[in-house]
């Protein structure tokens, strides 16, 4: 009996810590020999032009390649969330913006004070409230979904601007069917500042700029590097100038290897909440740690969170730096991202001229790892390229 009871305990554990705290509505194909879009929806009951839609990045709907990504649109999925620490009812409607006694009857709670951590609740809803203090980073944080798809969601054009009160759909939920075509989301801080700030190139071709941040990490950093040089992929390096000094030798073979690297601060702050003597010293000292190592002085930079507002731009303006911001989001940033749903991330909101938001530090960043080989064989299948953003945008990386 006891022993049926530990089985049990362990069985629960497992399930607990696989089950991401977010389902994703789409899943990852991989094509086999012989199989066509057709066949595919079939196999998954969606039409090919549902497929067509979800993967905008085909090049040709009837050649598909052994082994590319195809991802699968599926509607009707509910969004999860996993009880964390410190959770009640009550903070978790106010998270989600919902009623307690929705969620309560959602997920068929007799007692609203007894959540256990790791629990799974459904949560009845699609839709969130947005409360003083929110960004629209910690609002794609929350509900682990893209800024991007967040901001196409609901049609905003202005990243910077949501209010207290307004109401946002939340992408992957319930009532969302609509998928993300090909649209290009519109910056304002890329409309205001044309020569400073970038989030997306302009050359209407099949180029994709991948981008890591927060390294170089000792681990993670060669194994993203073995994969781009397999691949013949270039791609962005933004480096934190504390981590510069203790892998110096990895800035170098970024350099060597063809790749650009680029300034993100020495600790990492929300710039727009520092003093510009902060702002000025943390780029001033992550641009010394990297020219004593590489020799070379960067000119362009990632703002942490991509948090840059008006303010923080024309400071970094003053230090003539660009501020690279990004179009893709594939979340790798938070520690339940799969590899696969990295995958979905990129593969349906890929654009061309896209700048992909990824990862190699500091957590552990094995999804990122398992995800880029596929990425960058479907992508190079259907015909894009993998640049640096300074080729992307057509701006100087170095001074
Ligand atoms: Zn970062």
């Amino acid at each position: 009996m006891k022993k049926l009871f530990k089985i049990l305990i362990i069985a629960f554990m497992v399930c607990v810590l696989f089950i991401p705290s977010f389902s994703y509505a789409d899943q990852v194909h991989r094509v086999t020999p012989g199989e066509s879009l057709y066949r595919i929806g079939e196999k998954y009951g969606v039409t090919t032009n549902e497929l067509i839609q979800n993967n905008s990045f085909l090049k040709s709907p009837n050649t598909l390649f052994v082994n590319q990504v195809i991802i699968i649109p599926e509607t009707g999925q509910s969004v999860t969330y996993r009880v964390q620490a410190g959770d009640s009812l009550y903070r978790i409607s106010q998270k989600f913006g919902v009623s307690m006694e929705a969620l309560a009857q959602a997920n068929r709670l007799k007692n609203w004070d007894t959540l256990y951590i790791g629990q799974i609740l459904y949560v009845p809803s699609d839709s969130y409230t947005v409360k003083p203090g929110d960004t629209l980073y910690l609002i794609a944080q929350k509900f682990g979904v893209s800024v991007t798809a967040l901001a196409k969601e609901n049609n905003l054009n202005n990243l910077d601007y949501i209010y207290v009160g307004q109401v946002l759909t939340i992408p992957g939920s319930k009532s969302n069917t609509q998928k993300p075509g090909s649209g290009v989301l519109v910056d304002p801080r890329a409309e205001k500042y044309p020569d400073t700030f970038y989030f997306k190139g302009s050359s209407n071709s099949r180029r994709i700029a991948l981008t890591f941040d927060d390294g170089p990490d000792e681990i993670y950093t060669p194994a993203i590097l073995d994969i781009l040089k397999a691949h013949n992929a270039k791609a962005t390096f933004f480096l934190l100038g504390s981590k510069v000094k203790e892998q110096p030798e990895l800035v170098n073979r970024m350099i060597k290897e063809g790749h650009t690297i680029g300034n993100h601060t020495w600790t990492h702050p929300d710039l727009r909440k520092v003093t510009n003597e902060r702002l000025v010293s943390e780029i001033k000292q992550t641009e010394k740690a990297i020219m004593e190592v590489s020799g070379l002085t960067t000119s362009i930079m990632r703002a942490p969170y991509g948090a840059a507002n008006e303010s923080v731009i024309e400071q970094l303006q003053d230090l003539n730096y660009k501020v690279i911001d990004w179009n893709i989001d594939t979340a790798d940033w938070r520690a339940e991202t799969t590899s696969d749903e990295i995958l979905i991330n990129t593969l349906t909101n890929v654009t061309e001229d896209s700048i992909v938001l990824m990862h190699d530090s500091p957590a552990d960043r094995s999804a990122t790892v398992r995800a880029l080989p596929e990425l960058i064989t479907t992508l190079n299948r259907n015909g894009y390229t993998f640049i640096t953003t300074d080729e992307m945008l057509d701006v100087q990386a170095y001074r």
